[in-house]
């Protein structure tokens, strides 16, 4: 998981190291596809869909930054193993964490003094569901 997130967080820093990262662009370095998605191709990705009142550009951001850890990580992104019954579990751990360390810096979010998981969503462009999931809220003072 630790490598999940350093390779993550050195991906942004090649791309975009402050405020929302340009996801098209980390994904081209990394030779990922993310143009066109269907919506089955992000059911498929991501394993979980996007909530009635979520933002689909937010939605499709953290799933190609999803995608692009699984081509970073494990060579491929997930669609064959999971065709074939073998969705690894540990693997899609990483690929979330890599997502969550290329989309968000969690220091610039401390500099922001963010206190909101909404705030760290709306400033870096991810899901609000994924920033409760990651996000280690500062102790309020
Ligand atoms: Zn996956």
């Amino acid at each position: 998981m630790e490598r999940a997130t350093r390779e993550g967080a050195a991906l942004r820093r090649r791309i975009d190291p402050r405020g929302p990262v340009d996801v098209e662009a980390a994904a081209g370095v990394a030779g990922v596809d993310v143009g066109g998605w269907s919506e089955a191709r992000w059911n498929e990705l991501g394993g979980q869909a996007a909530p009635d009142d979520g933002a689909p550009e937010e939605w499709l951001r953290w799933l190609a930054a999803h995608a692009i850890g699984h081509q970073m990580l494990h060579g491929g992104d997930g669609q064959w193993r999971a065709r074939h019954g073998e969705v690894d579990t540990e693997a899609e751990l990483e690929a979330e964490g890599f997502a969550w360390a290329l989309l968000v810096d969690e220091r610039e979010a401390e500099t922001m003094r963010f206190r909101e998981p909404w705030q760290v969503a709306a400033f870096f462009g991810v899901p609000e569901k994924a920033v409760l999931g990651h996000w280690d809220m500062p102790e309020l003072a």
